[in-house]
């Protein structure tokens, strides 16, 4: 069939569907077809690569020309990029047709897709029950069937945790490996762009066009990329994988611990050679990351004041007026939370005791990272503490929502890559295992993933 056709089914399955969802801010419907009709004389004329023709959804963060770009926050509401970012221009030109742009937590803070200003995004598997976030619009994307992939972004969590909650496969690549050009900032030094889609196999084909060395990013890396579909087939016999004894402790669900050991059973199975590790710094990564990303992001932010772009207050008195009345009505709550956070830790007088604490704690969790993948070749353990929760219980108390990232904020200070795959459920919701590897080595993770699959 033609890409016209698909990209005709989904848009219809959106509009059939995305009103339960909310899972997108923009639907791009006459653009898709265009591209899509492009794709389709692409690949008569012989032209095509392997995702050409291809619908996909993007994480409302990236920016895509001439298409709002809200980052669902009122600030970027009107919002349209002069220009398109590294990563979908990448999608693009292989030939990939964007449906539209999937709602996230405002400015990729949370853990729910509750803060953003259009509204939450819900469940698939429970309407009641939050997707996860902050990708939680692109995750539902795919585990409704409104889009074939998707493109998220994580800076804590937020493409591997939605992807859990969801039922889906995500890849957090290693930080350097993706051009975060066009992508806007959270928290510089953790960002990372990455394939959200149905299983490992997919994810590989994004990435085989995603990564790689970007001139217009000085953090992505000039190494060659490798073909990561070339390895899927390889048996993982002798395979070492080390299970964190962290991981696996108190507050950990029951369910949840339940569905992994089986997974880690089947692991066994087929071949996989199976040990305890210890991830000590653990439980410091929460603080350490809810310092450092608040830092980055209270400086990311500033120049989100009235006079270049986005939002501007009414008639402001003065510039000070102005700076002060359009950041007030513009910035949500946990926003603004964040960047008092963040100049509150540094800030004179506060920088040593917080922000300088927290880069020497980031350090220590890299370095155990290296020493537990000196001994094993992959880590494996839940994505997430708990299975999805309603929508509301933990809005009110972000301390609660902060810990439930327990498992994957660590891998983003160390800068490590991390899969999510699905493997099992809990209650009716579905349930994630996580595997961490050492730098640039993806092509692994999938190669497990799709063995698992
Ligand atoms: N939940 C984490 C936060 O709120 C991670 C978010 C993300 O990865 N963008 O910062």
């Amino acid at each position: 069939f033609s890409s016209v056709e698909l990209t005709t089914a989904y848009l219809d399955r959106i509009q059939q569907a995305d009103s339960r969802y909310n899972a997108f801010v923009t639907v791009t419907g006459s653009q898709a077809l265009d591209s899509a009709r492009a794709a389709d004389a692409r690949r008569a004329k012989g032209d095509a690569s392997a995702l050409t023709g291809l619908p996909i959804a993007h994480k409302d963060i990236f920016c895509t020309a001439g298409v709002r770009t809200s980052c669902g926050s009122k600030m970027l509401d009107n919002f349209i990029a002069p220009y398109e970012s590294t990563a979908t221009a990448r999608l693009a030109d292989a030939g990939m047709v964007m449906l539209g742009k999937t709602n996230m937590d405002e400015f990729a803070m949370g853990s729910s897709t509750e803060s953003s200003y259009y509204g939450a995004t819900r469940n698939p598997w429970d309407l009641e029950a939050v997707p996860g976030g902050s990708s939680g619009g692109s995750a539902v994307a795919v585990a409704a069937r409104m889009a074939p992939v998707a493109l998220g972004t994580d800076t804590g969590g937020s493409i591997r945790q939605p992807a859990a909650f969801c039922g889906i496969t995500g890849l957090k690549p290693t930080y350097g490996r993706v051009s975060r050009w066009g992508m806007i900032a959270y928290g510089s030094s953790l960002d990372q762009a990455g394939p959200m889609t149905q299983t490992a196999e997919d994810a590989a084909l994004l990435l085989n066009s995603l990564a790689g060395f970007d001139p217009k990013d000085s953090t992505s890396m000039e190494r060659p990329v490798e073909d990561f579909l070339a390895n899927l087939n390889q048996p993982i016999k002798g395979l070492r994988i080390g299970l964190p004894k962290e991981y696996f402790g108190e507050g950990l669900d029951p369910g949840i611990r339940a569905a992994v050991m089986d997974a880690v059973k089947q692991f066994e199975a087929m071949g996989a050679v199976v040990k305890e590790i210890s991830l000590p710094r653990t439980e410091l990564s929460i603080p350490a990351y809810y310092i450092i990303a608040p830092a980055e992001a209270s400086t990311n932010l500033s120049r989100y004041d009235g006079v270049r772009y986005g939002h501007r207050c009414d008639a402001p008195t003065d510039l000070a007026d102005m700076y002060m009345r359009t950041r007030a009505d513009g910035f949500g709550i946990e926003v603004k939370r964040r960047i008092l956070v963040g100049t509150y830790a540094l800030s004179a007088g506060y920088y040593d005791a917080y922000y300088r604490k927290a880069q020497q704690l980031r350090r220590l969790i890299k370095q155990d990272f290296q020493q537990a993948l000196a001994d094993v070749d992959v880590i494996l353990g839940p994505t997430t503490p708990s299975p999805a929760w309603k929508i509301g219980a933990k809005s009110q108390d972000p301390v609660a929502m902060y810990l439930e990232d327990i498992y994957t904020l660590s891998v983003n200070l160390a800068g490590l890559p991390g899969l999510a795959l699905p493997c099992g459920f809990q209650s009716g919701l579905p349930v994630g295992l996580q595997l961490i590897g050492n730098y640039f080595d993806e092509a692994r993770l999938l190669n497990i993933g799709h063995q698992f699959q």
